[in-house]
């Protein structure tokens, strides 16, 4: 008898009648024998409209209120699946995520898991119940509730799994898995059989919806193996796991892009110690996100930095870093809002030049024009114009051969 955590999604419980399908599948997985965790996330479009309702009371809503109104989401969900299961025969029971053991620090709308206390969720399933626990939201030790940060309802899963030393996480979803490039763009995209934890995490945090980052991140910390499934077929899905060096495929193994780029340029920049640390320090400070920076090399001691900010925070970025541009001396300050990026991700890459090439090369045959270029070991990213994203997308699957690959 194993256990299992099993995640189901807000696309995936959206309504009663998928709700009774979760339970249906949650029953058959315990009368497989299996003791079975279950997190859900809040039906639908809740948090989102929970959100818009917050913003009619007020601009600015208190973030420990907030926390605590975007937590009844998932809180109506786990009830409603326990009454489900209950109607068909089996034990459940519905815990909070307080209820759960799963405790926070007090970062409300971002907070981070610091320990899963099992005992309750043990007793639980020791009495013969099925646990259904309300994803994304924790307790601080003061007993405040705190929420993880969107898409946080796959951090409880692995956590839990983590914490309860479970044999596997499944996350079910309404896509078939991961694939070697989002469907929607790439028709010939191909289901992933088994993929790498640092893939995985390249892929997320280059775009790729299916799964949360931190979740990925927190898998390969603790070795839980992750399937990645539909809950409306029983394909098999995706498994994510530790892998060996022996089984690294000379390849790409997929192709991940984010629509949402925007880029800030620091023109003229006074080659001295400390510039960067003067722009980034409030950046980081105001919580804001930065990905790619690049710094060129500098010519008659100034040099230009660049970064990206998601399109969004792009307004915001302008404001802090204008009058750091003056105060540092540089010589002007512009932007582009219309970038995206793409990324091909594959533990295969490591050390083989061939692949920035043959990248550089289909971008260029298609058109392309590439404005910033940034490497892993595993990945090579480049922001190109957004009206370029999708052919980018196809031209790359096309040239890596992804549509035939051996996934
Ligand atoms: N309900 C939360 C959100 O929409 C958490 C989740 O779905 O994982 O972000
Ligand atoms: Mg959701």
């Amino acid at each position: 008898m194993a256990l299992i955590v099993q995640k189901y999604g807000g696309s995936s419980v959206a309504d009663a009648a998928m709700i009774r399908n979760v339970a249906q599948r949650v029953a058959a997985t315990k009368e497989g024998g299996h003791q079975v965790v279950v997190v859900v996330s809040a039906m639908g479009d809740t948090t989102d409209d929970l959100i818009r309702l917050a913003h009619q009371i007020t601009d600015r809503p208190d973030e420990r209120e907030m926390d605590l109104l975007l937590s009844t989401g998932e809180t109506i969900s786990i009830t409603l699946l326990a009454m489900a299961l209950r109607s068909l025969g089996q034990k459940a029971i519905s815990l909070t995520g307080a209820q759960a053991g799963i405790q926070t620090d007090a970062a409300h709308s971002r907070a981070r898991i610091q320990a899963v206390d099992p005992r309750r969720i043990l007793r639980e399933l020791r009495h013969g119940h099925i646990v259904i626990v309300a994803g994304f939201q924790g307790t601080t030790p003061g007993m405040d509730i705190t929420t993880l940060g969107r898409g946080g309802s796959d951090t409880t899963a692995v956590a839990l799994a983590a914490g309860l030393k479970a044999e596997k996480c499944e996350i079910y979803t309404d896509v078939e898995g991961v694939y070697t490039a989002d469907p929607r763009l790439v028709p010939q995209a191909r289901p992933i059989k088994k993929i790498h934890y640092e893939e995985m995490l390249e892929l997320a945090s280059r775009g790729a919806k299916v799964m949360h980052p931190r979740a990925v991140e927190l898998g390969a910390v603790y070795n839980i193996p992750i399937l990645v499934a539909s809950s409306f077929s029983s394909a098999p899905g995706t498994l994510i796991y530790g892998g060996t060096l022996m089984e690294i495929r000379n390849k790409v193994t997929a192709i991940a892009h984010d629509p949402d780029v925007a880029k800030i340029t620091v023109l003229g920049v006074p080659d001295r110690p400390g510039i960067a640390a003067a722009i980034f320090g409030p950046l980081a400070k105001a919580g804001m996100n930065v990905d790619c920076i690049v710094q060129n090399a500098s010519i008659e001691k100034t040099t230009d930095l660049t970064f990206t900010v998601a399109q969004s925070d792009l307004e915001k970025a302008m404001t802090l870093v204008d009058p750091l541009a003056k105060e540092i001396g540089a010589r002007g300050l512009v932007s582009d809002s219309q970038l995206a990026k793409v990324s091909i991700v594959g533990t295969g890459m490591q050390n083989a030049p061939g692949y920035a090439a043959r990248m550089f090369q289909t971008l260029y045959e298609a058109g392309i024009n590439i404005e910033l270029i940034t490497t892993s070991e595993i990945r090579i990213t480049c922001i190109i114009a957004r009206d370029k994203m999708e052919l980018a997308v196809r031209s790359l699957h096309r040239a890596f051969e992804l549509e035939t690959a051996e996934t």
